[in-house]
């Protein structure tokens, strides 16, 4: 009787339906199964954060509606820590806004800026949300592939002019996800060049900036001199501070961009509960004790699991920085029918790489989101299995 909306059918297909129902029933059956599908932090938010908003809720100035564009002082405190950690300074009325998680702001921005038949250029594979976002505004995503002969960047040359004149914005996520990839000062110049010459809207995920491994630092694209002319940049708490249940994040860069997203979000939402932003707040504050025990904990998962499955015959290297493996598979396989063997024969659940775009077919995302015993177990099945 009620016909869902043409947005909504325009999506792309659940492609894991059948794993889903596998993976249930394996359950149902008592079958230990080992979940490293999802990109969810097993480990607990640091406790002086969790103190911080307990102690917040009690005060009942916390419970009103909050600002739309986030407490004052969590704003300073974005604005103070994009100063100590990337050397960016940023006027904290105009160019920070914050986040209900930073997948709100992605999948409300495209509504801000895009009208019917825009293009929008996405790199794929990539979070979906880049294309779901583009799809409600009406947009048109054109993809990027990301592919290894390419480092897993996108070759911004090989886009049609017809198809860079209809370009409103462009998503980039470095430290990626799903491929863990990590870009290069140059490309991020070429790239703010790209989108200075083309008047794209320039937006970059850098949700995984603080998981990086062995003195890596990754840059902010607004470290990029002019970037600030035609970037956005988007961040979130959750997986720097294990806090993805929390759902705080925070917008920064350009004006404009900044002013249409908090247009957008002041008409649907009305801003994050404050005892989080107070919990956000000792977050930012405590950012590098906090963070450096949990960079530890995955860079020792990182070495481990690595070293098992090359021993397994795996090809893939260390990565710099997220907490995902990015794992070609063996050619006799599809993504989705490797991740069923792993599931069926070794009770281990893995993303099939398709599920992110289809330049992910011939690989799997594993997370690193499980202890090392059970990584340990995990690796231990699948080199069990006769490939
Ligand atoms: C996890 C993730 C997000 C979502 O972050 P939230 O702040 O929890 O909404 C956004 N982008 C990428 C690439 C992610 O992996």
């Amino acid at each position: 009787m009620f016909e869902l909306a043409e947005r909504i059918t325009k999506l792309p297909p659940y492609l894991f339906k059948d794993m889903d129902q596998k993976i249930n029933e394996m359950v149902k059956k008592g079958v230990d199964v080992i979940n490293l599908g999802i990109g969810d932090p097993d480990l607990p938010t640091p406790v002086k954060i969790v103190d911080s908003m307990a102690e917040a809720i009690r005060n009942p100035k916390n419970h009103h509606y909050p600002s739309y564009t986030g407490m004052e002082e969590f704003i300073a405190a974005i604005g103070k820590w994009y100063d100590q950690r990337f050397s960016v300074s940023l006027d904290p009325k105009n160019e920070i806004l914050a986040l209900i998680g930073a997948k709100e702001g992605v999948a409300h921005l495209p509504l801000a800026f895009i009208n019917p038949g825009d293009i929008v250029l996405i790199t794929s594979p990539s979070y979906p949300v880049y294309n779901s976002g583009t799809l409600f505004a009406g947009g048109e995503p054109y993809f990027l592939p990301l592919i290894k002969e390419n480092d897993f960047m996108p070759d911004l040359s090989s886009i049609p002019t017809n198809i860079i004149e209809k370009a409103k914005m462009l998503w980039l996520n470095y430290p990626n996800n799903p491929t863990s990839a990590v870009a290069t000062k140059e490309f991020f110049e070429d790239t703010v060049d790209f989108a200075r010459t083309n008047n794209i809207l320039l937006c970059h995920d850098l949700t995984y900036s603080e998981i990086a491994f062995d003195n890596y630092r990754p840059i902010s694209i607004l470290e990029i001199e002019g970037a600030k002319n035609v970037c956005i940049e988007f961040h979130s708490l959750s997986k720097t501070y294990s806090m993805t249940g929390w759902r705080i994040g925070f917008a920064a860069g350009n004006k404009e961009a900044i002013k249409g997203l908090g247009l957008i979000k002041s008409n649907i939402d009305s801003g994050i509960f404050q005892a989080i932003q107070i919990a956000g707040i000792e977050a930012l504050r405590l950012y590098e004790e906090s963070n450096e025990q949990i960079k530890e904990v995955y860079k020792r998962r990182r070495d481990i699991m690595v070293q098992k499955l090359q021993e397994s015959g795996f090809t893939l290297n260390k990565p710099k920085a997220t907490f995902y493996l990015w794992i070609p598979i063996p050619h006799s396989y599809t993504s989705v029918g490797f991740a069923e063997r792993l599931l069926t024969e070794a009770g281990v659940v893995v993303t099939p790489g398709n599920g992110f775009g289809r330049p992910g077919e011939g690989y799997i995302r594993l997370a690193l989101t499980q202890n090392e015993e059970r990584l340990i177990e995990a690796a231990d099945r699948i080199k069990n299995i006769e490939l």
